[in-house]
């Protein structure tokens, strides 16, 4: 039985993230979604309602757990006895900082591996943070975030 763990803020999930979520759940016997909430970071969206949104973008797939976190990744692990924790990366740029934070996990637990999920190419100039700004500005985000996502984004500005 093969648990994997996909962390995120996930603040709001994307297109990209669900590409990574729906491969996922195919390749393993259950994934487990964990979104992160760490009290140093700011988030547009309460860990609450980013776990209602990617409840709602993952019902159809039947293997997927959603579940609000606010510790290490790799006690999460553990605790659910998953020995796998799945990045998606984009670009170089974000494969230096998942490298190390790779490193820096696999440093707390040697028996927890990281594996990376290069994303589809479709989706590999999507990132949470500009299509924040984007729907700040009143911009189209249609085609970047699931219809879910666009409508919660208006709800908020
Ligand atoms: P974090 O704050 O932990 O980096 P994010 O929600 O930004 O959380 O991203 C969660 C994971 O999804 C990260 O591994 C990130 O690199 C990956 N990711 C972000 N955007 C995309 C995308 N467009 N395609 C594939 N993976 C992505």
């Amino acid at each position: 039985m093969m648990k994997v763990v996909f962390p995120g803020s996930f603040d709001p999930p994307t297109n990209g993230h669900l590409n990574v979520m729906q491969r996922a759940s195919r390749l393993f016997d259950e994934l487990w979604i964990v979104i992160a909430n760490n009290q140093m970071k700011k988030y547009l969206f309460t860990a609450e309602e980013r776990s209602a949104i990617v409840k709602s973008l993952v019902a159809d797939l039947p293997n997927v757990q959603v579940t609000i976190w606010e510790g290490l990744i790799v006690e999460f692990a553990s605790r659910i006895g998953a020995r796998t924790i799945l990045r998606g990366v984009r670009a170089l740029a974000d494969f230096e900082y998942e490298f190390e934070l790779g490193m820096m996990n696999r440093g707390l637990d040697p028996g927890i591996e990281t594996l990376f999920m290069p994303t589809d190419q479709k989706y590999f100039v999507l990132r949470s943070s500009a299509i924040k700004e984007l729907a700040m500005f009143k911009g189209d985000v249609t085609g970047m975030v699931p219809p879910i996502v666009a409508e919660a984004l208006r709800a908020k500005f």
